[in-house]
């Protein structure tokens, strides 16, 4: 006789569950996560909650999956205008209080992060300066008096244009000897030259995003770059472009991987300061 995984009463020859037990499980499940899902129109109850778990089968631990599963479509529904009211983050910030979700459980969460860089965003936006951001580890920037970490990108690419000059469809041409070791070629130009530019990969580091400048430290090149000293940005998918404010300087790049985000907190920040 084998034993319902639901209820724990018998189940019948080799059998591991009833079936009204799993539908009543499935259901629990739905309705939690239609309550966690639609709470930005009104308030959690958390009481409800917790007694459909319990007359459902279902554990803490994947109640706590089933929550969290609920919170992500109310985010997501709360950013398709891209943005994170102050209601619609403290609804969701309780939902996860509540539920006794950390900071430290959540903080590599691709959800919970997209959540964080909407209320950082919405905070620049409004002119205040967000304090998001937790560094647990020593960043390698030397910052100035009065400067606030907005955010920090991790594993960034720095590129740079490059021009690379080249020869096509020339030949060696005909040798004259002039004087010892010198030779001059007839006709010894090495074809038309191209120039070629190209988005050349210069470093890896850390891309660091303050009230006051833009720091980046990889393993090569480290440097600040003021807000005052761009003088266009270019967004990309993937990263953004900035141009500074010299006469021969290239455009550079950083691939963040969230171009989106990237550019609107740069682009804010610097029509701050
Ligand atoms: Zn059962």
């Amino acid at each position: 006789m084998g034993i319902c995984r639901f209820c724990g009463k018998p189940a019948g020859f080799l059998k591991s569950e009833h079936k009204e037990c799993r539908e009543r499980h499935n259901r629990g499940i739905f309705i939690i996560r239609s309550m966690v899902e639609s709470s930005l129109k009104g308030n959690i109850e958390k009481d409800k909650i917790l007694e459909t778990a319990e007359n459902s089968y279902i554990n803490d631990t994947e109640l706590k999956d089933v929550i969290f599963s609920g919170w992500v479509e109310a985010l997501e529904n709360a950013l398709e205008d891209r943005l994170i009211s102050e209601d619609e983050e403290n609804i969701l910030s309780n939902i996860l209080f509540q539920f006794g979700f950390s900071s430290e459980e959540l903080s590599s969460n691709t959800s919970y992060i997209k959540f964080i860089k909407a209320i950082v965003l919405r905070d620049v936006l409004e002119g205040k300066i967000p304090n998001r951001v937790r560094i647990d580890t020593t960043l390698p920037f030397n910052f100035l008096k009065d400067e606030k970490i907005i955010w920090i990108f991790m594993n960034t690419r720095y590129y740079q244009f490059k021009t690379h000059k080249y020869y096509t469809g020339g030949s060696q041409g005909f040798s004259i000897r002039i004087t010892k070791g010198v030779y001059y070629r007839v006709g010894g130009f090495r074809g038309h030259p191209v120039s070629k530019t190209e988005l050349t990969l210069i470093d890896e580091g850390i891309l660091c995003i303050t009230n006051k400048n833009i720091y980046f430290g990889g393993k090569e090149k480290s440097f600040r770059i003021n807000y005052n000293k761009i003088v266009s940005f270019h967004p990309y998918s993937d990263g953004i472009g900035i141009q500074r404010d010299s006469a021969n300087a290239k455009p550079e790049v950083f691939i963040t991987d969230d171009g989106w985000f990237t550019y609107n907190l740069l682009v804010n920040l610097a029509n701050k300061v």
